[in-house]
């Protein structure tokens, strides 16, 4: 019998596909040149590809400065990806204010199943019915206000499209999963998050759905991104099951910090890659300090 042996080192996997997904909301910093480099090595060590995405739906923080940065930035670092929203690629477009087709097709799925409802409490409304201030960038668990009582709401019949949707989570449900750089990961629904925008008034895709259907249709099998999107994993983990999509697997890159221990931001001017070309320093030093 003719036994056909893979052409690939046991470590390399030709169908691994990663990406690099920042949104055009400032200049890029330390932070994420260090998730995106480890993105980019284990695209590498598995032979895999590495995609581009820009995740710009934030209309209000999104700009075309911060995308036009963000490429140069990310080349000048000697990042390299093979699609992307500047070269194309067979999943085009690589931009998601471009993909809105998508992002509808998936919440209609959503509608149709009775998995959302109509909410209309704004931020400032969960956080008051919580009666605690919130900390944390996170979305607050939703204390229940809008949720039906059983199943769906109907609501959206008479609503025109200016309303928020959330996805009613399975309360009191355990998602786990295993991730490839902390180890096993879970969280119970209900207690660490609660139902979560799908949809906004503003008419456009939550993060955790825009991710969710882009990562699927990109055939993304593994996705390399910071620990403080741990629990939109879990999120995004009953989107793919409700969606019936094939989940990638995960490894959540440990936050950087500066000296005083707070984790980097994008408004933080010092650490933006910018500023560190500006003031010398080269790709190969920033390198060294990952
Ligand atoms: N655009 C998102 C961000 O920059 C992507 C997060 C992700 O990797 O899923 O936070």
């Amino acid at each position: 019998m003719l036994l056909l042996l893979p052409m690939f080192s046991l470590a390399e996997s030709p169908t691994y596909r990663g990406r690099l997904a920042p949104s055009p909301t400032g200049y890029l910093h330390l932070g994420h040149a260090r998730t995106f480099w480890i993105a980019q090595e284990r695209a590498a060590v598995a032979g895999g590809a590495l995609i581009l995405r820009s995740d710009d739906l934030d209309r209000t923080r999104c700009r075309a400065e911060f995308s036009a940065a963000m490429v140069e930035d990310l080349r000048w670092l000697g990042l390299r990806w093979s699609e992307g929203p500047d070269v194309g690629g067979p999943h085009a477009p690589y931009t998601q204010s471009e993909r809105m087709p998508h992002y509808r097709a998936a919440f209609e799925k959503l509608r149709a199943l009775g998995a959302i409802y109509t909410c209309h409490c704004s931020r400032q409304d969960v956080l008051r019915a919580l009666g605690a201030p919130h900390a944390g960038d996170d979305e607050p668990v939703y204390p229940g206000t809008c949720r039906p009582a059983g199943g769906a709401n109907d609501e959206w019949r008479m609503t025109n499209d200016e309303v928020n949707w959330r996805f009613r989570v399975p309360d009191g449900e355990t998602i786990s999963f295993t991730d490839g750089a902390l180890g096993s990961h879970a969280e119970i629904v209900g207690r660490d998050f609660g139902d979560f925008l799908v949809w906004r008034k503003d008419g456009l895709p939550s993060y955790q759905l825009a991710c969710v259907v882009d990562d699927a249709a990109m055939g993304i099998t593994e996705v390399v991104r910071g620990a403080d999107l741990l629990t939109s994993t879990c999120r995004q983990l009953l989107l793919y099951r409700t969606l019936e999509l094939v989940a990638p697997v995960f490894y959540h890159c440990p936050l950087m910090t500066d000296v005083d221990g707070v984790r980097l931001a994008k408004r933080d001017a010092a650490t933006s890659l910018r500023a560190l070309r500006a003031a010398g320093a080269t790709p190969d030093g920033l390198r060294a300090r990952f």
